[in-house]
């Protein structure tokens, strides 16, 4: 193992929670080092092809399975920015009945609305949050056009994209550079305000002394592929390693009290639909509104749409489904999604990988 090295403040992981934290410690005049296992990429090796972008962006390639009664795909991203890479940069203020729920299952303090707005606000403003600026693309167009036949109530949903050109690769990284993903808007500027960042590095294994967290051991990718130990020791120690990745490694560091045993879901369903018109979804952003008539148990949006996406949710009833491939320019994808109510549990399993088992919902 290399010797040690020892900084004030440890952040491991720079997605949207790494990110925050490291820019407002380093503001706050703090030697701030962030700990990321993934790699950094400039604009042009984003927007490439989705299985090109899983190699690069996702954690082991987008296959992370959910294993229960019934088996769920897990994505979250892996490099500098981490999930916020690879999402549609939607963005929610929390409800209010979920804030509430939190405060009266947890006790949780300094989360209520009025707390939380200048915060938000002040993220609205770092990630230049905004509704679309350009006419709506066509699968937004015939998703109105439903929502309002229904009689339904709807919106469209801001994100954090100021400028988006539409070119529909929010999953791949945005290679416009307009979606706000952190490697684009607060890593910059943490590093600009003194925090440095370490790349391939992921953490093994929280050093402990007594109850006090003193460092890390992590492993240390080489550009040749070799791997190296090495510890660092820090006064505070930041985990915001997404959530799976942080309650494996304190369970691997050997802190396990209430800790991965309530890893909750929002399983979204998909659903491919096809118009007399065309769509061409693949060559738009995705459709930008959703349904809040049946919120908060059930919500219908936009989902992404390429050709390898269609086949997927095709792919239950391939056989006579397969045809419709053909008519994809007709078609679009949306979302059911729905408010999970059951509990899963992480694991840490081996050294590196993770197997998640979803306990009965609650009652
Ligand atoms: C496909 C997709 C679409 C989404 N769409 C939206 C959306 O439209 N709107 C929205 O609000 N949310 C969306 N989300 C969710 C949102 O991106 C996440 O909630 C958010 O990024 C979580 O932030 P985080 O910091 O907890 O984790 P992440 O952003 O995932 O960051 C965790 C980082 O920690 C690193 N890491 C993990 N373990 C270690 C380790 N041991 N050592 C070092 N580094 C480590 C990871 O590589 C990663 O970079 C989406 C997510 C996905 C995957």
């Amino acid at each position: 193992m290399s010797p040690a090295g020892r900084v004030q403040t440890l952040v491991i992981g720079s997605g949207a929670g790494g990110a925050v934290t490291a820019l407002e410690l380093a503001r706050a005049g703090r030697e701030v080092l962030v700990l990321e296992e993934g790699e950094r990429h400039d604009l042009d090796h984003y927007g490439g092809t989705p299985t090109a972008a899983m190699e690069r962006l996702y954690r082991r390639r987008g296959m992370t399975p959910i294993l229960g009664r019934v088996p769920i795909g897990y994505v979250e991203g892996c490099a500098v920015g981490g999930s916020t890479e690879i999402n549609s940069g939607f963005w929610h203020r929390a409800p209010r009945d979920i804030l509430l729920r939190w405060k009266a299952h947890y006790d949780l303090c300094d989360a209520a609305e009025s707390d939380l707005a200048p915060h938000y606000a002040w993220a609205e403003q770092m990630l230049g949050v905004t509704r679309s600026q350009r006419p709506w693309p066509a699968s937004t167009t015939v998703f109105a056009r439903g929502i309002e036949a229904m009689g339904w109530s709807y919106e469209e949903v801001a994100r954090a994209a100021p400028g988006c050109r539409h070119t529909n690769t929010c999953a791949q990284g945005c290679p416009t550079g307009a979606k706000q993903g952190m490697s684009r808007s607060l890593i910059p500027q943490a590093e600009a305000a003194g925090a440095r960042l370490l790349t391939r590095c992921r953490a093994m294994l929280l050093l402990r002394s007594g109850s006090r967290i003193e460092g890390v051991v992590a492993s240390l990718r080489e550009p040749d592929g070799s791997e190296r130990l090495v510890r660092l020791e820090a006064n505070q120690v930041f985990v915001c390693a997404g959530p799976t990745e942080t309650p494996a490694l304190l369970q691997r560091s050997g802190i396990r009290y209430h800790v991965g045993n309530t890893l909750r879901i929002h399983p979204y369903l998909k659903v491919a639909a096809r118009f007399p018109e065309a769509l061409d979804a693949e060559s738009s952003v995705l459709p930008l509104l959703q349904v809040k008539e049946f919120a908060p148990e059930l919500s219908l949006g936009g989902a992404y749409f390429t050709l390898g996406h269609l086949a997927m949710t095709l792919s239950d009833n391939w056989r006579e489904l397969r045809p419709e491939m053909a008519r994809h320019r007709h078609m679009a994808q949306y979302y059911v999604g729905v408010r999970g109510s059951g509990r899963g549990s992480v694991r840490p399993w081996k050294q590196a990988a993770r197997c998640i088992l979803p306990t009965m919902p609650e009652s």
